[in-house]
C-alpha cells in the first residue's frame, strides 16, 4: 500500500486548479473538484470529505456505490456523481444514490430515468456524455448526435435537468490531441446554448493526467482520482 496523504494531495490539486484558472483568465471558483473514489474505501472517502473539505465525489459503478452507500456514516454529506456508464436496468438504483448523472448517453436511458423520476416524484441533474475522441472503447454519444439527445431530454424529460456536457479525453499524452477533444466539447456546449437559447453551465472534463489542459479549455468540473488517492488496486 502506497503511503498517500489525501489532505496534502487535495491542497496541491486546489493550488494547480487555481494556477490554471488564473492562466486562462478565469476564477478558481468556477471549477469544481470531483474526487473520484472508485476502488477506494469508504474511510478514504470520509477522510477526503471531513478533513480535506471535498464536497463532490465521483463513482463509476452503481454496484460499488451501492455497497459503499450501505455502510455510509449518517453524518457525512457529499454530492454523489455517477461518472461511469449506466445500464438501463440499474437506473433505479442509480437514482437512489446519485445526485448527478454525468453519463447520460442515450435516448433509451433518458426515457428510463424520466419514468423512474416520475414514480419517485423527484428530479435529477444530468450531463450528456460525448465521445470526443472517437475511441471505440469510450462511452458517450458521437459529437453530431448530442443535439438530438439534448432535444429529446428537453422535450420529453421534464424531470431531468441538463446542466452541461461531459467527456473523457483521449488516451494519449499528446497535448494537442487532448486539447482538441476538450475544445470540441466546449464548442458543442456553446453551439447548443446559442441554438437552443438555454444556459448550460457545466463542462465536466479533465482527470489526474490532463485537468490543467481541461481548465484552460473551459472545464468547470475536473474529476480526479489517482492524484488524490494514489493508484487504484484492482
Ligand atoms: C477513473 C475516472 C476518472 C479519474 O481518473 P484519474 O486518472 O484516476 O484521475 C475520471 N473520470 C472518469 C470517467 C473515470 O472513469
Amino acid at each position: 500500500m502506497v503511503n498517500v496523504n489525501i489532505c496534502e494531495n487535495v491542497e496541491r490539486i486546489r493550488g494547480l486548479i487555481a494556477e490554471s484558472a488564473k492562466k486562462s483568465g478565469r476564477k478558481k471558483e468556477e471549477i469544481q473538484l470531483i474526487a473520484v473514489t472508485k476502488n477506494h474505501k469508504v474511510e478514504e472517502m470520509v477522510k477526503a470529505i471531513q478533513e480535506a473539505g471535498v464536497t463532490n465525489i465521483g463513482e463509476n459503478r452503481v454496484q460499488e456505490a451501492q455497497t459503499k452507500w450501505a455502510s455510509w456514516p449518517e453524518n457525512v454529506n457529499a454530492e454523489w456523481h455517477l461518472i461511469g456508464h449506466l445500464q438501463r436496468n440499474k437506473a433505479r438504483k442509480a437514482l437512489e444514490i446519485f445526485n448527478v448523472i454525468q453519463s447520460l448517453d442515450s435516448i433509451a436511458l433518458a426515457e428510463r430515468l424520466e419514468r423512474i423520476c416520475v414514480e419517485m416524484k423527484r428530479t435529477v441533474r444530468v450531463l450528456l456524455e460525448v465521445n470526443t475522441s472517437g475511441e471505440s472503447a469510450k462511452h458517450g454519444v458521437a459529437p453530431d448526435d448530442v443535439y438530438s439527445l439534448f432535444d429529446y431530454v428537453m422535450g420529453e424529460c421534464p424531470s431531468l435537468t441538463v446542466q452541461g456536457l461531459m467527456t473523457v479525453g483521449p488516451l494519449t499524452e499528446e497535448e494537442s490531441e487532448v486539447r482538441e477533444a476538450f475544445a470540441l466539447l466546449r464548442s458543442l456546449k456553446e453551439n447548443l446554448s446559442s441554438s437552443r437559447d438555454v444556459l448550460l453551465p457545466e463542462l465536466s472534463m479533465g482527470m489526474s493526467g490532463d485537468f490543467q489542459w481541461a481548465i484552460e479549455e473551459g472545464s468547470t468540473m475536473v474529476r480526479i482520482g489517482t492524484a488524490i488517492f494514489g493508484p487504484r488496486s484492482y
